[in-house]
C-alpha cells in the first residue's frame, strides 16, 4: 500500500509522457519541462485536455486530491480518503 497524491502525479507527467510517447511528442515533453514548476493549470493547458491530471478514485469514481494504491495483484486499485472512511464504517459496523 502507498500513497499517492495529485501533487506527485502532475510532478511525474514529464516522465510519464516520456514512457508512453517514447519516439515521438517530443514538442509536448520539452513543453512540460520547460513549465517547471508544473501545475495542474499548465500541464492541462500544454496538453490540451485534463486526463493526465486527475486522480480517480477505483471506487467512486470521483477526482481527488489523495488515493491509497491497493497494489497486491495484477491490477492496482486507487482508493481515497472517503471510500477508505466508508469501508471501515462497514467494517466496524455489528455483524450477525
Ligand atoms: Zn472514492
Amino acid at each position: 500500500m502507498e500513497v499517492l497524491t495529485k501533487k506527485q502525479v502532475i510532478k511525474d507527467v514529464p516522465k510519464r509522457w516520456k514512457n508512453q510517447y517514447p519516439n515521438g511528442k517530443e514538442h509536448i515533453y520539452e513543453k512540460l519541462i520547460a513549465a517547471k514548476p508544473l501545475s495542474k493549470k499548465k500541464v492541462d493547458a500544454i496538453i490540451g485536455n485534463d486526463s493526465w491530471t486527475t486522480l480517480t478514485c477505483d471506487q467512486c469514481s470521483k477526482d481527488v486530491p489523495l488515493v491509497v494504491l491497493l497494489d497486491n495483484s495484477e491490477y492496482s486499485n486507487s482508493i481515497c480518503e472517503q471510500c477508505l472512511n466508508k469501508a471501515l464504517d462497514l467494517i466496524n459496523e455489528p455483524k450477525i
